[in-house]
């Protein structure tokens, strides 16, 4: 959180372990698994990935809160997502608000009937959904209405610019604003410096991301970060 507390939640980052390049992180061929068309694949296997890595760290008994999920606009297309959702959750006992899915803007354009389909099944499993890169798609606004997130996750190009960029911090605390007006949580993306932290802290936001707060790392760490994020927070309190 913004107060520099507890871990509530983490995003599951895929990345891709290459014989010869070595880790590739997800910006460098999720672009072309979406064009190819294998992002159903990837997409189904990274929700199957995260279930089994929550009931995990359910039975190690660590404080994750939730775990989010990235998916693409092209898995609002078809029922695909839906099973692939009903399977992994039953198979490992995986509880809605354990899980949170982030999506774009851009879900709800174009072929939008399906999208909206799955968004309410989605909402009647309980399922939080996070607006992912926040600010920088198609920004309409009505949008908010059907999709109801929980989150809006400010995109990183804002936060960038905050210590010098006068417009960025109205804009900044605009979305802020917006969000808390319609009982959204905002999420501050790619927070690097205590600048930063100290500006979003004073408009309210009260999540942050980035490696301020920690840089991507795999399970085991992450594990570790959450525990002593927890044990730091219950002695300062
Ligand atoms: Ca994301
Ligand atoms: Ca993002």
């Amino acid at each position: 959180g913004a107060n520099g507390g507890a871990v509530l939640g983490c995003e599951a980052l895929i990345h891709w372990r290459h014989p010869a390049r070595g880790l590739v992180p997800p910006a460098q061929f999720i672009p072309q698994a979406e064009q190819s068309g294998l992002i159903a694949d990837i997409g189904a296997w990274t929700l199957r990935a995260a279930c089994r890595q929550i009931a995990r760290w359910k039975s190690e008994g660590v404080p994750f809160g939730s775990v989010a999920v990235n998916v693409s606009a092209l898995e609002f297309r078809g029922r695909r997502l839906l099973e692939t959702l009903d399977t992994a959750m039953a198979e490992h006992g995986v509880q809605p608000h354990e899980l949170e899915l982030e999506i774009t803007e851009s879900v709800l354009m174009g072929d939008t009937e399906s999208a909206q389909r799955i968004v309410s099944r989605l909402h009647e499993l309980g399922m939080p959904l996070a607006v992912d890169d926040f600010g920088t798609g198609y920004s309409s606004l009505a949008y908010l209405k059907h999709l109801r997130p929980s989150k809006l996750k400010i995109d990183r190009s804002f936060v960038r610019d905050l210590e010098e960029d006068v417009e960025g911090r109205v804009i900044v605390r605009a979305i802020v604003g917006l969000a808390h007006a319609l009982g959204i949580r905002i999420v501050a993306e790619g927070v690097e410096t205590e600048g930063q932290r100290r500006f979003l802290r004073g408009i309210g936001c009260e999540l942050l991301q980035g490696y301020l707060i920690s840089r991507p790392q795999p399970a085991g760490a992450a594990a570790e970060f959450i525990r002593a994020s927890a044990e730091a927070t219950v002695e300062v309190s």
